[in-house]
């Protein structure tokens, strides 16, 4: 038995041979020729019927989106763009097809808008677009996990329920594990969701770099690549309540190691989806130059796809301090016209997302890595850079996304740490285990943050977060 991309791959040790194929249905033509696709590729198998020999009872039976099993014996296909076929012996129908409510559903042949299939996001693997999305969304995976073990990095698991809120931003869902009968009541009778794992408060986890941070101080290099979760009750198309991030530590690292890695990180993952996903890319290259079609002229993509992710591995990413960033955004066009939602008007402004996407989509027109940011914007355990104002934080904004990676060099220094910790209202007690860290051989060192789902997006050349995760959780979508 194999899968239709082996078949498609080595065909010529089988031509001539019975083989087994099963799959589903994409298109039945002429009640002559199946289109049969198995997930393992966005190419269908052409299956060749000779209806007067198969039952009438089957053939009524084989119609979009049916599962087949297939015996047949594999020939060169006459046909245009496919290279075999297989010439049908035995036909049998694997499960159900109620094509009455098929025709309700994503699944009729025809297109259908991605919020439709939004909505029958437990359809949508169905479909060529976002089986070639989940594909690659695998590889990505893959490469990840890849460029760190050949980089000497260990895998660590971090705690998905945890009592420590590691980036202090208040976006944290509570965990519970109440017994009805004992529901744990606030002092006015009201229940008291903050509570109780066992009755202590815990959460599910915003960020594992509290905890790989600690496991670097012993392992050296380590990362931790797990489901994420944020109350964000916000409706971009670049946040998810539940996403999944890569986190990177590394023990001897400064902020610019920390940028040459993320650099590195991105390059190996991208050049690996343009080696490992040529079909699928070819197939989404050429849905995203469609797309451009449908825009304004001035709205669209001045590349395609596959040519927009050979640029950005080919080019160093420029590297620009925030002081420099407000800088230019100040002094644009944009926002002496009044073009941003957030005008910039001194040091110190948080960046929105419209910023972060002129610097990079108009001002530098490539990725754009963003340093040393000012303190009070920043989570408080980054490293105080000497000028007492700036932290060596880093961002990495790309075209299309606005921020990919967040990062920085950490504060190693005990007294350091404890003062901002104060300072920004972290409690010190909850996180004694971190603050031990720097009592005992603490080294300077760095890591990243990188979201998954953005990564994804833009090598995807999706536009909405929501479209690259197979099960969306966001304040709208809460089943499955
Ligand atoms: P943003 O400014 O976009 O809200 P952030 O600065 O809050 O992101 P970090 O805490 O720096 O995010 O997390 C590291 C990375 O995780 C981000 O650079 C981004 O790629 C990703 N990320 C953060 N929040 C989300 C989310 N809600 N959904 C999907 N990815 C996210
Ligand atoms: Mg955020
Ligand atoms: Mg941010
Ligand atoms: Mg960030």
């Amino acid at each position: 038995r194999t899968t239709i991309k082996e078949l498609l791959g080595d065909y010529k040790k089988i031509l001539h041979h019975d083989i087994t194929v099963q799959g589903w249905v994409r298109a039945f033509r002429s009640n002559r020729f199946i289109a049969l696709n198995d997930g393992s590729t966005i190419n269908n198998v052409q299956i060749v019927v000779d209806f007067e020999k198969f039952d009438e009872n089957i053939l009524k039976n084989i119609s979009n989106a049916a599962s087949l099993k297939i015996v047949g014996e594999v020939v060169e296909s006459q046909g245009a763009g496919q290279t075999i076929e297989i010439i049908a012996k035995k036909i049998t129908i694997l499960g159900d097809n109620f094509t009455e409510e098929r025709d309700k559903t994503i699944l009729q042949p025809k297109k259908h808008s991605l919020e439709l299939l939004r909505e029958q996001a437990h359809l949508r693997f169905r479909t060529n677009l976002f089986s070639a999305v989940f594909r690659v969304r695998s590889s990505v995976s893959f490469a990840i996990h890849q460029f760190f073990n050949q980089n000497q990095f260990f895998y660590m698991n971090t705690p998905i329920i945890t009592g420590a809120d590691a980036e202090g931003a208040g976006e944290m869902f509570g965990v519970t594990n109440f017994d009805l009968n004992e529901i744990p009541r606030d002092e006015n009778g009201d229940i008291d969701f903050a509570q109780d794992f066992f009755g202590k408060k815990t959460n599910l986890t915003v960020s594992g770099q509290l905890n790989v941070e600690t496991a670097m101080m012993g392992l050296g290099r380590v990362y931790t690549f797990g489901p994420t979760f944020r109350a964000e009750n916000s409706n971009t198309t670049r946040h998810l309540a539940e996403f999944w991030m890569v986190e990177p530590e590394v023990a001897f690292n400064n902020l610019e190691d920390n940028i040459d890695l993320a650099e590195d990180f991105l390059k190996y993952v991208i050049n690996y989806v343009l080696e490992n996903c040529k079909d699928d890319l070819d197939f989404l290259d050429k849905r995203f130059a469609e797309e451009q079609k449908q825009k304004p002229e001035k709205d669209r993509a001045s590349e395609g796809l596959i040519e927009k992710l050979q640029n950005v591995i080919a080019k160093r990413f420029k590297r620009v301090s925030y002081s420099e960033a407000i800088d230019i955004l100040r002094n644009s066009k944009e926002n002496k016209k009044g073009k941003f939602q957030f005008p910039i008007d001194e040091w110190g402004a948080d960046l929105q997302s419209e910023h972060e996407r002129f610097l990079v989509e108009k001002h530098f027109e490539c990725p754009v890595v963003l340093f040393d940011y000012p303190k009070e914007i920043k989570a408080f355990y980054m490293k105080l850079n000497d000028d007492g104002k700036t932290v060596a934080a880093m961002d990495v904004l790309f075209p299309g996304i606005g921020e990919i990676i967040g990062g920085s060099q950490r504060e190693d220094k005990f007294d350091v740490l404890t003062a901002k910790m104060k300072a920004m209202n972290v409690d010190e007690h909850e996180l004694w285990w971190y603050l031990d860290t720097r009592k005992f051989g603490s080294v300077p060192h760095a890591g990243f943050g990188l979201g998954l789902e953005r990564l994804v997006l833009f090598v995807t050349g999706m536009t909405n977060i929501r479209d690259v995760i197979p099960f969306p959780r966001t304040p709208h979508t809460a089943e499955f």
